[in-house]
């Protein structure tokens, strides 16, 4: 069997506490670093490690064995200066992954400067998110999966009730797939033939653009 990927969170506030605890859920070996003691208290029962640590400081990092862990993640925000030298020590280290949490441009400009590629800003991602689920009516999860392409959930209502998926002929109509619905709290991958029920839940994927042209024209 392949050797599970270990990573590491730096940084313990909020996002770094639950990128670790999602990490953790998806049984991965994961390395919790702070500078603050009460931080590192908080996450000792459930991190596979749990370290006091100032990771500006090059030696400790190494002393801890940083270069052996496949995925770090810099989740050190309001310290923009801590944050850069962290991700610089790392990068010289050659850690192969490094995601890094931006807090402004400066910051992002200057990560991308020392060859940081992964720089996430959480805070205006998921403001994005919500503005777009909230925006619509029918939408309850949406999911970017390239700069023109979604994947949506949605509740099935409008003209597409009583209808299979053969008669709506979205694919050839509209180049949308309905890849899976969820009825009764079980998971369909739909047939040609299956009829749409009001209330489904609809697992789409498509075009934004013809994905917004669904949403006006057949759900009302
Ligand atoms: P969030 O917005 O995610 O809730 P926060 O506002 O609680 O974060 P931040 O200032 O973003 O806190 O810092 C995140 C964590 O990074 C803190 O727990 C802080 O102790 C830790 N941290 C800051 N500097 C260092 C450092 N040099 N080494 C290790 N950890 C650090």
């Amino acid at each position: 069997m392949p050797r599970k990927k270990t990573f590491a969170v730096i940084g313990l506030g909020r996002f770094g506490s639950s990128v670790l605890k999602e990490l953790i859920k998806f049984d991965y070996e994961v390395l919790a670093i702070d500078i603050n003691e009460e931080r590192i208290n908080a996450v000792a029962n459930i991190a596979s490690h749990a370290i006091i640590c100032d990771s500006t400081d090059e030696e400790a990092l190494v002393n801890i064995g940083i270069k052996n862990i496949d995925h770090v993640v810099v989740a050190i925000g309001d310290n923009v200066q801590a944050s850069i030298l962290t991700s610089l020590i790392i990068k010289e280290l050659n850690v192969s992954e490094i995601t890094v949490k931006s807090q402004n441009s400066y910051h992002e400009r200057v990560l991308k400067k020392i060859g940081i590629t992964d720089i996430i800003h959480p805070e205006q991602d998921m403001g994005k998110k919500i503005a777009r689920r909230i925006s619509s009516s029918f939408v309850s999860e949406r999911l970017e999966l390239s700069k023109d392409h979604s994947l949506l959930e949605l509740r099935a209502t409008g003209r597409i009730i009583n209808k299979t998926l053969l008669e709506l002929n979205l694919r050839n109509k509209m180049g949308i797939n309905i890849v899976a619905i969820q009825r009764d709290n079980k998971l369909i991958i739909p047939d040609a033939d299956e009829t749409i029920k009001n209330e489904d839940l609809l697992i789409l994927v498509g075009s934004n653009v013809s994905l917004e042209k669904f949403e006006k024209q057949l759900l009302l």
